[in-house]
């Protein structure tokens, strides 16, 4: 296969063949640099060599009564992590200067639950207001993601000044049912399509390594191209203690990097981001920024990440370059 006709394809935004998509992600190791290769001139034409760096914060932990199988905070998971209810304002806020502080343009709040009440849209709403009047901290793009959502709540979100939403489709449909029972992949493209007619972006990506075939990743990668998805983080399952899914084959650092630049080809106008469990990676690591223009920064939702004044260094040693917000650029955020 000639990776770079598949980066001619995307840079024509013309679809992949389900062929084509599989040629990647069953391309020997031998094959990996022309991959990435070919995914950095679709990544380049699109965001250049900047690197978008993201801050979570786990805004209410460990208490959700879903069984995802990959999850430390589900109700089947036995894995040791802090159990708190929403978080109080100031810490929100807090951590939303540690992001600036960071470097970080994208603050995601997340919460453990299947969903999001009123009163948590509502408690989120006045930290958002809080973030959004505070001039070192209002260029922050605000992602929040809540679990399920209904069209109402998506709608209250966008009042409160929200731009993007995350909802993971994590694996493909057939898939899904062997990795959570309490709620539907059905339901999970509900939430995104009420996410988008409420007016506000999508983040929507996956996990690789939980016993998914290459069929079930290219039904992923398919139906996030169908849906249109704005952001897409690629996780690769972290292996927990007590989490039901640790005990998935582990997931080599060339085939994470192939499902990255897959998502690049199948989706190139997307920000693709190298999200939890890209640490794994090793002496690879770096490659992510060939498919992904964006980066989490100082830890996960229940595991740690890398500090941020590392990722830079990593970033300036690669080639690539940070990305400040429009504002601190000099340029009219509006
Ligand atoms: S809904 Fe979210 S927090 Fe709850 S178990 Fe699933 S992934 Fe974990």
């Amino acid at each position: 296969m000639d990776f770079q006709t598949l980066a001619d394809k995307a840079l024509r935004d013309e679809p992949l063949t389900r062929d084509e998509a599989r040629a990647v992600l069953c391309a020997p190791d031998d094959e990996l640099d022309a991959i990435l290769d070919a995914a950095l001139r679709v990544r380049e034409q699109h965001y250049g060599r900047r690197v978008k760096l993201c801050l979570l914060l786990n805004a209410q932990s460990g208490i959700c009564p879903e069984d995802c199988g990959y999850c430390s905070q589900s109700k089947i998971s036995t894995a040791p992590v802090q159990k708190y209810r929403l978080l109080p304002q100031e810490k929100i806020v807090e951590r939303a200067r540690a992001a600036v502080d960071a470097g970080a343009t994208r603050f995601c709040m997340a919460i453990a639950a299947r969903g999001a009440t009123n009163r948590d849209i509502e408690h989120l709403g006045e930290a958002i207001a809080e973030i959004r009047d505070d001039p070192k901290l209002c260029h922050l793009e605000i992602c929040t993601s809540l679990g399920l959502l209904d069209a109402q709540k998506c709608r209250d979100l966008k009042a409160a000044g929200v731009d993007y939403v995350n909802h993971n489709l994590n694996t493909g449909e057939q898939h899904y049912p062997k990795i959570c029972s309490t709620h539907t992949y059905a339901d999970r493209l509900e939430t995104l399509r009420n996410v988008q007619s409420a007016g506000l972006h999508t983040c929507a990506g996956g996990i690789v390594g939980m016993g998914e075939s290459i069929d079930d990743l290219l039904d992923m990668a398919f139906q996030l191209r169908a849906m249109e998805i704005e952001s897409i983080p690629i996780n690769v399952l972290i292996r927990i203690k007590g989490v039901p899914l640790q005990i998935a084959q582990p997931t080599s650092a060339a085939h994470a990097l192939r499902v990255m630049s897959l998502m690049r080809f199948t989706n190139p106008r997307a920000e693709v981001r190298a999200a939890a469990g890209r640490e794994r990676l090793g002496e690879l690591q770096s490659k992510v920024l060939w498919p992904a223009n964006s980066l989490f920064v100082d830890g996960y939702l229940t595991t740690a990440g890398e500090h941020h004044t590392d990722v830079q260094k990593w970033i300036e040693a690669a080639g690539f370059e940070v990305e400040v917000a429009k504002q601190e650029a000099g340029v009219s955020a509006s």
